[in-house]
């Protein structure tokens, strides 16, 4: 069995921060992955190759072993449900928080509230555990138009600083579950490719740490 790792990172947000965490544990690209259209990149190690893809196929590639690592949002994690995972490591990355929200000053209304959200499996097990019921709308963007095209009573979604929220007219509502960036890894490639796997943990793991030591720049 190849005892190369591949290490599958999610594009856009995600990825402008993983990689200044990468170089940290000394893991750079062979090539810069802005300015290419590549997809599968070599590094500086010669064992650890990279796939950059969209944040939700992060979990597929690494639960079916095509990626042996990937670094995913927990965000996504909890919608995609992590079976075949291991979360070994908090990146401390991208931190943001889950919520529900809805139009500013208005209580939520209808005894079957509407939810619009992409986290349909997330928003589906909140609302049952809370006793409410809810009809979930699956949409690809743009929540914070639900409430105002009357498409939806509340949204489910990411929340950072509130801005978008707020400049729709929404509030945050109940916090469903904080969000950070984590390192996952596959549990066959765990097992069968651990003296490998161990180290770049380590490596990763101290990174995060130094960086959780450093004073914060006023
Ligand atoms: P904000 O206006 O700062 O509350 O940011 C909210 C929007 O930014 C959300 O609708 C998300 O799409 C996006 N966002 C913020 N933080 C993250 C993150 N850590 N991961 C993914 N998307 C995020």
């Amino acid at each position: 069995m190849s005892k190369q790792l591949i290490l599958a990172l999610s594009k856009g947000r995600i990825l402008q921060e993983t990689l200044p965490l990468l170089a940290d544990a000394g893991i750079s690209p062979a090539e810069d992955l802005g300015k290419s259209r590549k997809l599968l990149f070599d590094t500086n190690l010669p064992n650890v190759k990279l796939v950059v893809i969209r944040a939700t196929d992060v979990p597929t590639y690494v639960q079916l072993g095509a990626a042996d690592l990937g670094v995913a949002g927990k965000d996504v994690l909890l919608e995609h449900g992590a079976e075949n995972l291991y979360e070994p490591l908090d990146l401390d990355i991208a931190r943001c928080k889950l919520m529900t929200a809805g139009t500013a000053g208005e209580a939520p209304g209808r005894a079957r509230r509407r939810v619009a959200t992409k986290f349909i499996n997330v928003a589906r097990r909140y609302y049952a555990e809370q006793g409410i019921q809810a009809e979930v709308i699956k949409l690809y963007g743009a929540m914070e138009l639900a409430p105002i095209m009357n498409l939806a009573d509340e949204i489910v979604d990411i929340v950072d600083t509130g801005n978008t929220l707020r400049a729709n007219g929404m509030e945050p509502r109940e916090l469903i579950a904080p969000i950070s960036t984590r390192l996952v890894v596959n549990k066959a490639s765990m097992t069968m490719k651990h003296a490998q796997i161990k180290p770049l943990i380590e490596r990763l793991s101290e990174a995060v740490k130094k960086r959780q030591n450093q004073p914060v720049s006023p």
